[in-house]
């Protein structure tokens, strides 16, 4: 079967840095994949370029059997393609629910259906008890909550995250990972950066390492790090 996500070659460059360099990557329908390399690896523009937020230098990105190669963000999202910001920037002045409705959702007819699927989604997320209060009073890590919650109104095929855990307590990282996977289960289809290695060992069915922009192994999470070049990009040992 065709890959849902496949990207071949995608190349981005800041002036004379290659931070991605010839970048290929395929993802299965209803595959979770873990992204992972040291910090300034290219993880973050990759989904930027993928996505269309960053001007590609060169590659393709097919997804669902569509060539998006060049298509702006908003497409990209409405086609099935969502993902998340390793940055969140909720609007503050707006309440957890009215951030939820300021989604663009094509789909949805008017404002009781995209209501509808608010509800879903805040109940979904559990943060219903607080959908009224502003998303400036909202801890860190129920910003990210929201982030994803703003995704989910797109009821998007595949979703990239980007450290959807970095600096959320223990307590929420378990149940965004538990909704995670039960989004997963439903049919989602995954690809997470994420530096906490036991979330990608649990969460991710294989892994690609990126390193200097160029990615350096692929494979299952035991293999992967059992290899040498990725221990010494990466791990450090
Ligand atoms: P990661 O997410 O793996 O930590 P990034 O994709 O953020 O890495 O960064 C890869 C490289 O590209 C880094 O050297 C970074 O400084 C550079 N970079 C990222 N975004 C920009 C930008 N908008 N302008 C210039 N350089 C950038
Ligand atoms: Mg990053």
């Amino acid at each position: 079967m065709a890959p849902l996500l496949d990207v071949d070659g995608l190349t981005k460059r800041f002036g004379a840095l290659v931070a991605n360099d010839g970048v290929s990557l395929s993802v299965a329908d209803g595959e979770v994949r873990g992204i992972i390399g040291p910090n300034g690896s290219g993880k973050s523009t990759f989904f930027n370029t993928l996505t269309g937020f960053y001007r590609s230098d060169g590659g393709t990105v097919t997804f669902d059997g569509t060539d998006i190669s060049g298509w702006k963000p908003y497409r990209i999202a409405q086609q099935g393609l969502a993902r998340t910001f390793q940055i969140v920037s909720p609007f503050e002045d707006l309440t957890v629910r009215e951030n939820l409705l300021a989604v663009h959702t094509p789909g949805l007819r008017v404002t009781k259906e995209k209501g509808k699927r608010a509800d879903e989604v805040l109940e979904f997320l559990e943060i219903d008890h607080i959908a009224d209060n502003e998303a400036s009073e909202m801890s860190g890590g129920q910003q990210k909550l929201l982030e994803l919650a703003r995704v989910l109104m797109l009821d998007p095929k595949c979703i990239l995250l980007d450290e959807p855990t970095a600096g959320v307590n223990p307590a929420l990282q378990d149940r965004i990972l538990d909704r995670l996977e039960e989004m997963n289960e439903r049919g989602t289809t995954f690809v997470i950066v994420e530096h906490d290695m036991s979330l990608i060992q649990r969460f991710a069915d294989s892994v690609t390492v990126f390193d200097q922009g160029q990615v350096i192994a692929e494979g299952d999470f035991d293999e992967v790090t059992r290899e040498t070049r990725v221990r010494e990009a990466y791990l450090g040992t």
